[in-house]
């Protein structure tokens, strides 16, 4: 039994950066129900948090929701570089960013519904959408919005359930032990790839509330171990002395999922708008969404309050053009990277790209890692991505001429 139909200008769904950042820009008097499945904003942490200074300023973010680091270094089996990223990356605080974007929408014509669970919705005649929410008591209740944004993340639960997307099949998933700081150094990071981290990267890391994170990402199904399981073989072999770093005391641990398929540009269904990583906004090389949600959660709050003021559609598409155009052709050749990565990279080749780490130029390396290609990048991993394939190809055909 439904108790009560509420009314609503725009309903989000999913209170994570992208979903918050739609509210904060939507003008005042615009209707607006955020519905979040979690107990409190930003809380479980279910991301690691890494990011660049110059977008976070950029974006407005408070100093006290990041903490740059002073020292970058990567590892492979057998290699181990310093990177030139001087003081450019840093690792935000989570639940504090999450909840100072939660602030930006405070003021206006905005309810928040935490501990809520979105289940359904569907197209009425009249053009609105009405949904079913179930809170953690188990009370249910239904929303009638004039317009839906998709802010689930990687559930894609509103495009899901009026069958306009599928849930996607590759997806990265990732663990993190959270550990006191202890004697590790406060702004020294490090990320590690190859035999350690099949199909993926790990990461360890100090956060700005003073804890230090090692964690480790997996493609699955790339791969059909899980990240506790590559986690477990990390642990045994005494990442202590491999990265110099200090695990004592007790830990806790933080667990997340994003999706790692093509970028796909339609974002605008009629009524019904997706965001963030509900339309694979993380980056394809390294999985860095935070910035991307914010900025373009934002230009979707804005254009969506003209729409919603005027009626008028083309506001929604200029957001879908200007996300195309910002990402379609990076994201398209991030995409090339990460599948080799995952999919093709020995050991031996991490260690050679790991050494190339060392000595690419610093604004090279860092357009690398946040998926931004020119012309002479995209030629080499087009060239690169090519060659593997070839590779493979030809070994697998040599094998079955054998067997003969
Ligand atoms: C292991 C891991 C490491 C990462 N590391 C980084 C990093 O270092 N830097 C970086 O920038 N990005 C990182 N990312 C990516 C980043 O976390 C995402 O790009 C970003 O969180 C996406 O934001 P979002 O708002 O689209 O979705 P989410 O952050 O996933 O938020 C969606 C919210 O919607 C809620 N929700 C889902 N379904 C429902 C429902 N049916 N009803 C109500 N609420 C619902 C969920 O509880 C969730 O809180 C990482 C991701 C993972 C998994």
């Amino acid at each position: 039994m439904h108790s009560e139909i509420r009314e609503c200008d725009v309903l989000i769904v999913g209170g994570g950066p992208a979903g918050l950042s739609v509210a904060s820009t939507l003008p005042d008097d615009v209707s607006t129900i955020i519905v979040h499945q979690d107990r409190e904003i930003g809380k479980p942490v279910r991301t690691s948090g890494g990011s660049w200074v110059a977008a976070l300023q950029a974006l407005g973010v408070p100093e006290h929701c990041y903490l740059v680091l002073e020292k970058n270094e990567a590892y492979s089996d057998n290699e181990h570089a310093e990177l030139p990223l001087g003081k450019n990356a840093a690792i935000l605080a989570i639940t504090e960013l999450y909840q100072w974007l939660a602030s930006l929408s405070d003021h206006k014509d905005r309810d928040l519904l935490l501990a809520t669970k979105f289940l359904d919705c569907a197209l009425q005649d009249d053009g609105s959408i009405l949904s079913d929410i179930r809170t953690r008591d188990g009370e249910k209740s239904q929303i009638r919005s004039k317009y839906i944004v998709d802010g689930t993340g990687w559930h894609t639960s509103v495009l899901h359930s009026l069958g306009l997307a599928e849930k996607p099949e590759r997806l990265g998933v990732g663990i993190e032990y959270e550990y006191p700081l202890g004697k590790n150094d406060p702004t020294r990071a490090f990320i590690f790839f190859g035999d350690s981290a099949p199909s993926g990267y790990g990461w360890g890391f100090p956060t700005p509330e003073g804890m230090f994170r090692l964690g480790i990402g997996v493609i699955n199904p790339d791969t059909d171990l899980s990240p506790r399981d590559v986690m477990n073989k990390v642990m045994e072999n005494n990442p202590e002395e491999r990265f110099g770093i200090d695990l004592s005391g007790d830990y806790t641990v933080n667990s997340g999922i994003l999706p790692s398929i093509a970028y796909e540009s339609k974002l605008v269904y009629g009524n019904v708008i997706r965001v963030g990583d509900s339309a694979n906004f993380a980056t394809p090389t390294m999985g860095e969404g935070i910035r991307v949600c914010i900025e373009f959660g934002r230009l979707l709050g804005e254009n969506l309050g003209k729409t919603v003021k005027s009626g008028n559609r083309w506001h929604l598409w200029k957001y879908e053009w200007a996300c195309r155009i910002r990402l379609q052709k990076d994201y398209f050749f991030g995409f090339l990277m990460n599948t080799r990565g995952a999919q093709m990279l020995s050991p031996d080749q991490w260690d050679r790209s790991v050494l190339r780490m060392k000595t690419v130029d610093p604004e090279t390396l860092m357009q690398t890692l946040r998926s931004e290609f020119r012309f002479k990048k995209m030629f080499l991993i087009v060239f690169f991505s090519a060659k593997g394939r070839l590779q493979n190809l030809f070994r697998k055909l040599t094998s079955i001429l054998r067997r003969r």
